[in-house]
């Protein structure tokens, strides 16, 4: 049949000396190119001890964000639920109750929040459609889990450490991009 190509090879069986059948040439050849990768720079780091730097555009787990006061900025108004376009968001609503204005910084606040994290694919529109910068995507993802249920998060997974009570950890949470979120 006409080769498609000018790249066939005959390949040659003659049989192998006495040099060839020791195989330490080979065996040589081959400690020389694993000797020789000791003195390359290593393209792998020991995760999770060291970890590379994320993206400046990396969307990572989401936070539902507190205002300096602490109070939770979500008013439940849904947008962030209609803008989902894989319906990744469920939410109820409740009024603030006077005595509760330490707690909610609207007179509406999500009694529940949930995200499906199966189901969501990290685009971010959730918090594109925000008004009250009250969602954000950080640079953190969402741990490995066993069950499927794992990977529902609700409220108290995904709300901010209070910055009175935790400041360490609502600085860690808030992360780089929180940063420039007021
Ligand atoms: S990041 Fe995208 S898919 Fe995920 S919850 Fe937000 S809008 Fe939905
Ligand atoms: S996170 Fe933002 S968009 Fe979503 S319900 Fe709360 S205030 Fe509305």
């Amino acid at each position: 049949m006409q080769a498609l190509t000018n790249r066939k090879q005959q390949v040659e069986r003659k049989p192998m000396t006495v040099w060839e059948k020791l195989y330490l040439p080979s065996i040589f050849k081959g400690m020389g190119i694993t000797f020789s990768h000791l003195f390359k720079k290593k393209p792998t780091i020991n995760y999770p001890e060291e970890q590379r730097p994320f993206s400046s555009v990396f969307r990572g787990l989401h936070i539902l964000n507190r205002d300096e006061e602490g109070r939770e900025k979500c008013t439940a108004c849904g947008l962030c639920a209609l803008s989902c376009p894989a319906e990744a968001i469920t939410m109820e609503a409740a009024e603030r109750q006077p005595g509760e204005e330490h707690l909610y910084k609207e007179e509406k606040y999500a009694a529940k929040y949930e995200i499906n994290m199966l189901r969501c694919i990290f685009c971010g529109l959730c918090e594109e459609a925000c008004p009250k910068d009250a969602i954000y995507l950080s640079q953190t993802f969402a741990p490995a889990n066993y069950g499927r249920k794992g990977f529902i998060y609700n409220k108290e997974d995904l709300l901010i450490p209070d910055p009175n009570t935790d400041p360490e950890g609502y600085e860690k949470a808030k992360g780089d991009i929180g940063k420039n979120i007021k």
